[in-house]
This record gives C-alpha cells, sequence and structure tokens, in this order.
C-alpha cells in the first residue's frame, strides 16, 4: 500500500494543514524541555508548508492529563518552537475546541503556525470520538499525519481525523521516514537479517519475536529474558531475572526457530553480581551455571564476541532491548559491545534500524546517536509494527 500523496511533491500555497506532530516530549520541574528530538523532527515538515505559502495548526497530546493540569500543556513547548522556526509568527490556542479557537484558525495567514493547547484535556481524543475528530477537521484543508509514534492507537487526532480529508491527507517527512526505514526491514530486507532483541522480559517481546521468525536469519537473545530460555532449557540462573510463567514459550520459540531454519542465539556466559547494584561484587559464569547468589547483569566476553560476529556478517540488522543493565556502568559493556558492533556493520553497509527507548538511551549513552542508519523515535507504535499489526495511524492514511 501507498499513500495516494506524496508530501514532498504536494503544493500547500493557500492551504491551512492540519499537522498531527507528537510534542509528548519528557519537561523537567521547570516546565524546560528535556529532550527536543520530538519537536526537532517535525520542523522540516512545518517548514515545507509554510514555504510553499501554506499556515500549519499542530495538533499534539503532552502526557496523560486527567483533569487539564497545567503541567501537561503545550504552551510549555512555544518557547522551543518559537526558537526552531525564528521570525514565523506562531500563535498558541489555550483549547482546541470552540469558537474562539475555530476563529484563530480561520484567521491565520499564509506562513503563520497556530498551536493547540493539548488535545487530551478532552476525553474526546482518545476515546476517538468522531465529533470531536470532525471539529479538529474544519479548521484546516489538508491533513498531515507526522506522529509515528502514536499510530498504534486509534484516537481521535490520530487516525479518525483522516477519514475527513479523503483526498489531502499525506504523511509528513518524519513519519514517512519512520514507515520506510520499517519496511526496509519488514518488507524487503536483504539478507542476511539479525534481530538483535534485549530488554527484561519475554512476555513484552514474544509477539515480536514470533513475527520476525518469518522474516529474519538470525535472532540474537540478550538482557533479562535470555535467562527464562537459558532456565527452560535446564540451566541453572541463580538470582537472575525470570518469568516462569514463560517457559514452556521460551520453549516454543526455539522450537518455532528450528522448523523455520533460523539461527536463535542466547548467551553464552554472563556478567553477574551479588547485588542489582553498580557496586555488586562482579564474576563471569556461564550463562546456565550461576551460583544462587549471584544474578546475571550483562552478557560475557565470549558471548559479546559470538553475538559481534554474527552482526558483522548481517546486512540488515534490527535493534531492540539492550543486552544488560545498562545504566550501571559496571554492567553496561555488552550492551556497548553490541551497539559498537552494529556501527560497524552500518559502516560496512548494512542498514540498521534501533528502536525502543532503553536502547536509544544506551545509543546515546555511549554517544553513538548519530551512527546507525535509523534510529526511531516509537516505541509501542514501533513495537506493534514488528508484531506484524496494521497501525490505525498508518492506515487511516493508505486506505
Ligand atoms: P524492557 O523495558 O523490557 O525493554 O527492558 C529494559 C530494561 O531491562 C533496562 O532497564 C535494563 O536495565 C533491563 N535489563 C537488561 N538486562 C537485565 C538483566 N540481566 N537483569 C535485569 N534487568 C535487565
Amino acid at each position: 500500500m501507498c499513500p495516494k500523496i506524496n508530501f514532498n511533491n504536494y503544493n500547500f500555497k493557500g492551504k491551512k494543514a492540519l499537522v498531527r506532530v507528537d510534542y509528548n516530549v519528557p519537561l523537567n520541574e521547570a516546565f524546560q524541555i528535556q529532550d527536543t528530538k520530538r519537536i526537532d523532527v517535525s520542523i522540516p515538515t512545518i517548514k515545507k508548508i509554510l514555504n510553499d505559502g501554506g499556515s500549519v495548526i499542530l495538533i499534539s497530546h503532552l502526557g496523560r492529563p486527567k483533569n487539564k493540569e497545567i503541567e501537561f500543556s503545550l504552551k510549555h513547548i512555544l518557547p522551543y518552537l518559537k526558537e526552531c522556526l525564528a521570525g514565523v509568527n506562531i500563535y498558541f490556542a489555550d483549547t482546541c475546541m470552540g469558537p474562539a479557537t475555530k476563529e484563530m484558525a480561520k484567521k491565520l495567514q499564509p506562513g503563520e503556525v497556530l498551536l493547540l493547547e493539548n488535545v487530551r484535556y478532552f476525553a474526546e481524543e482518545e476515546a476517538g470520538d468522531e465529533n470531536f475528530a470532525k471539529e479538529l477537521a474544519s479548521y484546516g484543508d489538508v491533513f498531515v499525519h507526522e506522529a509515528f509514534s502514536t499510530a498504534h492507537r486509534k484516537h481521535a487526532s490520530t487516525a479518525v481525523i483522516a477519514k475527513f480529508f479523503p483526498n489531502d491527507k499525506m504523511f509528513g517527512i518524519s513519519m514517512n521516514q519512520e514507515i520506510e526505514s520499517l519496511r526496509k526491514i519488514m518488507e524487503s530486507p536483504k539478507h542476511p537479517v539479525t534481530a538483535i532483541i534485549g530488554g527484561s522480559k519475554i512476555s513484552s517481546k514474544i509477539k515480536v519475536i514470533t513475527n520476525l521468525m518469518k522474516k529474519v536469519d538470525n535472532i540474537i537473545i540478550g538482557g533479562g529474558m535470555d535467562f527464562t530460555f537459558q532456565k527452560a532449557m535446564g540451566g541453572h540462573i541463580g538470582k537472575s531475572l525470570c518469568e516462569d510463567d514463560m517457559l514452556d514459550v521460551a520453549r516454543e520459540i526455539a522450537e518455532q526457530a528450528k522448523q523455520n531454519n533460523v539461527n536463535l542465539y542466547l548467551t553464552i556466559d554472563r556478567v553477574a553480581g551479588d547485588s542489582f547494584s553498580n557496586d555488586a561484587r562482579r564474576a563471569i559464569y556461564y550463562a546456565k551455571n550461576i551460583p544462587d547468589d549471584m544474578e546475571g547483569m550483562d552478557i560475557g566476553p565470549e558471548t559479546a564476541i559470538l553475538y559481534r560476529d554474527v552482526i558483522m556478517k548481517s546486512a540488515t540488522i534490527l535493534w531492540n532491548g539492550p543486552m544488560g543493565v545498562f545504566e550501571m556502568d559496571n554492567f553496561s559493556n555488552g550492551t556497548f559491545m553490541i551497539a559498537d558492533a552494529i556501527v560497524h556493520a552500518t559502516e560496512n553497509g548494512a542498514f540498521s534500524l534501533v528502536g525502543g527507548g532503553d536502547s536509544v538511551s544506551a545509543t546515546k549513552k555511549f554517544h553513538l546517536t548519530d551512527r546507525f542508519s535509523y534510529i526511531s523515535i516509537a516505541g509501542g507504535a514501533m513495537l506493534e509494527y514488528c508484531e506484524g499489526k496494521i497501525l490505525p495511524g498508518i492506515a487511516a492514511i493508505e486506505e
């Protein structure tokens, strides 16, 4: 499927574009933005519309407000937006509904921007209320979806609204890049394809692993979830993280891998600690033989060498989830070794996509952020895409 309209070819002259962005950024207690990435990626889309001679009405949510709490107001975003779009008139509507807001939208001139207050101040947003979506839609002539991270939600301003623009709906630049990058992995990848799945639990990644099984050549398992596999295969894992109710699932995944001719790589050795702390006493053990008083916190050196070798021979790489408790410096080396191998493979021509909050934080910690082919800023939406689900936010534009 392809969106009917290509954003880059669309002429916005004289049009009011409703752009659904994701400005759900972390704020500190003084309401200062702690990570601007989600705003930064939307700027090229906004600039293209303004340069064409159009105007932009920005729609977003921020946090999970219950009662229009001030900490969730999008007015905290305004100063930074003004910095990004220096010289542009930017107005703020202190509610996204009502006649005053409608009037502001009506008066908006080409080259100007109107930022609407948090759509989640209204329960109708998350309920996917059609009348609410219709009212938002009435402010503009064209709908641009630029919030991939919300694509797994069927909310009023992310999916329902699109139906009011049957001939004028499209993805913005960053959303398009997210989708194209994921399709490079899920639809037409260059082989060998390697998926590296880490993090704490199998239960949260089971659907992803099962779906990837049909598409990839290698699955590398790291993080806490590896221990559930080790225990399922009869290993002794000491105090390490384990989901006892997932032991059968782990055995099934191993069986599926055999049937699908997928190489499933589990850890060989582990760096373990005697407590869940950076200062824990550390020792290296075989992953199947960890003493009762120790817990595995990182992959071991033999495992890192094996995993690096597989990664370096891959043409397409998907990484989601850290290899260990990377937040603690003494247990971050395995995650670094894997991130570094992906960087080297990328430099040698592989396509690499990193996604998920913790993996992205790890790339920041290791100062490697710019050295992958693509870093996804979406967590849940990316995982659901990799599970093989049809995301309502994508379907709403493409159908
Ligand atoms: P998830 O949210 O499931 O992707 O898990 C990410 C978290 O898993 C990170 O905060 C890591 O610190 C944690 N993690 C990774 N490996 C381990 C491990 N061996 N034991 C406990 N936690 C781990």
